[in-house]
């Protein structure tokens, strides 16, 4: 089948109808100029070029067959069984051939788990930087969101590994979370939460007692996502220790033993959830479960907190394929249906709407690209950009997933009634957009760790302001103008930010000020990106996207006053057409009133 590339459908044999059409048959990737701009920008050409075909698949791949296995794999979720087909007690969850499809395709074909812990993924003779590997999970997140878990666990699970865990253990277990031949990879999972306390992890009560050379483990994990991985990484207490998560353990727990049989914990049950139906999450009890102890065990939450961290980036980034792909959705929609004579696209009210979801996609994507990269320079060893890091990975994670849920309940209401309805991606969409803001940390707890931890214990904000007044000096094409005006909210988004962390009684600000920094951050981005993609290919309207997180995202706003000027029509006409827009046009829009 032809590909589309855009949102219009002119073949006769797309339109379905009445009816808007659907993105069926697009190509994610060739949609997407925004993702090879910022890709071009953060990843050196020899990379670059070396995935772009690779990219290029996934995005055609994503746009179709997977989406279709996707929409399967959440019609028919997991069953979970307690013996096998002999009558032996052998617990197994059995998936719809759909959902084994998506995972050949994550694991097998493209190895997204792998890519940046293991050389040689895809051809390349390197591991990849964070940003290539952030490539691909946007890409295929655009299909299925459900599997996005457990690829993300298993590459934490293996990174954990190989940053903590003993010779011993690495010899035994990174190979299989590592591998792409389906016959030999070993999935991950991470099981921290307990009953007590999903957010208030030190209040669990899962116990390990030492045995010769392992653990046995014993209680209850109340959510585990990838309930039957081969290799889990888990928190418990070793009998004796401390209270509070001072007091943790790391472990690793296999599924079978050295004999082949299985560990001693039972999945007792499998969660019916909202979204994410196609990917198992169950509760488990331990009962004398054998593990292995994980780096130094008075260290486990300190460790476990990397792996949360990746995964906190890592649902910044499928957050943000949501709204790409709802962004995807409400256009096709938009500039295919027609109402009272017009498309939706050429009505003042349904633009209105387009460029509420195009601005916040937008500030996603680079907002997780601007981490991701933070994230690979930080491993190359810079303080400053593990700083920027330790920042910028909480406000992503807090503000992209509320933008997910809103985003993807206004593509869904983009395409009317049958948005609703389980027949069109939408309706999965906003299913699972709602799970961005709870696992690996709720709204609540992420921005309370941007401010109290990031800001108030650690001073990243330091390194945050001092990275954003660096990207606008080095934007001199874009007008000073325009660059006065983010320097200044920069010192105030970071002086609001200090303030809340520094007084016990504004905790209540703390998503507030977690948004500030957010919009702050991804408008300065945004015009940074401007410039280089401007160098590129002459177009700067990223720059615009800036503006229209000034003006409706950092401005107090009168209630009453009219907001539809000509200006703010101008640039939607802009970002909602085609052609690139030069430098000088937009710098005109840019300062207009
Ligand atoms: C589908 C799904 C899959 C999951 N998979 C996994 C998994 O694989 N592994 C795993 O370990 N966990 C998993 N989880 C669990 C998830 O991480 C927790 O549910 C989450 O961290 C919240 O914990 P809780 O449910 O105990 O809620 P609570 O911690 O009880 O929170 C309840 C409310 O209190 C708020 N709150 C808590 N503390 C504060 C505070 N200090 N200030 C203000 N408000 C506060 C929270 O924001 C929340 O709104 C999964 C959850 C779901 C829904």
């Amino acid at each position: 089948m032809q590909q589309r590339t855009g949102h219009d459908v002119t073949a006769a044999a797309d339109r379905p109808g009445l009816m808007a059409p659907d993105t069926s048959g697009m190509n994610f990737y060739r949609a997407d100029p925004a993702l090879t701009d910022l890709l071009r920008i953060h990843l050196p050409d020899r990379i670059f070029n070396h995935i772009e075909p690779h990219l290029d698949r996934l995005g055609g791949l994503a746009g179709g067959y997977l989406d279709e296995c996707a929409r399967l794999a959440d019609r028919h979720p997991p069953v979970l069984h307690q013996r096998d087909r002999f009558g032996r007690d052998v617990q197994w969850i059995e998936y719809h051939p759909a959902y084994r499809e998506l995972e050949k395709a994550a694991f097998g074909e493209f190895g997204i788990h792998a890519m940046s812990i293991r050389k040689g993924v895809l051809g390349w003779p390197d591991k990849y930087p964070v940003v290539a590997k952030h490539a691909f999970t946007f890409l295929f997140n655009q299909a299925e969101f459900g599997l996005g878990c457990p690829i993300n666990v298993t590459d934490g699970c293996a990174n954990l590994l190989a940053n903590f865990g003993s010779d011993a253990l690495k010899a035994k277990y990174l190979d299989g979370l590592t591998e792409t031949n389906m016959a030999k990879l070993t999935q991950g999972g991470q099981f921290m939460t307990e009953k007590e306390g999903g957010s208030d992890v030190g209040t669990l009560t899962t116990s390990a007692v030492q045995e010769g050379n392992h653990w046995r483990l014993s209680g209850e994990k109340w959510f585990c996502s990838n309930a039957d991985a081969e290799v889990v990484m888990l928190l418990a207490r070793p009998r004796g220790a401390e209270g509070g998560t001072r007091g943790v353990g790391l472990f690793l727990m296999p599924r079978r033993l050295d004999d082949g049989s299985q560990n001693h914990y039972r999945i007792v049950r499998l969660k019916d959830k909202l979204g994410t139906r196609s990917m198992a999450s169950g509760e488990i009890k331990l009962e004398g479960a054998i593990a292995y102890a994980v780096g130094n065990l008075d260290r486990g939450f300190v460790q476990m907190a990397e792996m949360v961290n990746s995964s906190r980036l890592s649902n910044g980034v499928k957050s943000t394929a949501l709204m790409r792909r709802a962004y995807h959705d409400a256009m096709t929609v938009a500039r295919n249906r027609s109402v009272f004579g017009s498309r939706i696209v050429d009505l003042p009210l349904g633009r209105r709407q387009l460029m509420k979801i195009a601005l916040a996609t937008e500030q996603a994507l680079s907002m997780s690209f601007l981490t991701a990269d933070a994230l690979d320079r930080a491993e190359a060893g810079s303080q400053d950009a593990a700083a920027l890091l330790r920042i910028l990975t909480p406000i992503l994670k807090f503000r992209a997933t509320r933008d997910a849920r809103k985003v993807c309940g206004d593509a869904l209401e983009m395409r009317g009634g049958i948005g609703y309805i389980e027949e069109f991606a939408t309706s999965r969409l906003l299913r699972d957009a709602h799970l961005g803001s709870i696992w690996e940390g709720t709204g609540n707890i992420v921005a309370l760790d941007a401010l109290k931890r990031a800001v108030g214990r650690h001073g990243a904000d330091g390194a945050l302001a001092a990275d954003l007044h660096a990207r606008l000096d080095d934007s001199a094409a874009v007008p000073q103008a325009w660059r006065d005006r983010l320097h200044g909210l920069t010192d105030r988004a970071i002086g609001f930010a200090r303030e809340v962390a520094s007084r016990a009684e504004k905790e209540a600000e703390a998503r507030r000020a977690t948004s500030l920094l957010y919009h702050v951050a991804s408008a300065v981005g945004l015009a940074w990106e401007a410039q280089r993609i401007h160098e590129r290919r002459g177009d700067a309207r990223r720059l615009l996207l800036s503006r229209l997180v000034v003006d409706h995202r950092l401005s107090a706003g009168d209630p009453f006053r009219l907001t539809e000027n000509a200006t703010q029509a101008a640039i939607a006409d802009r970002l909602l057409g085609e052609p690139p827009v030069g430098m000088a046009e937009v710098g005109e829009l840019l300062v207009a009133a």
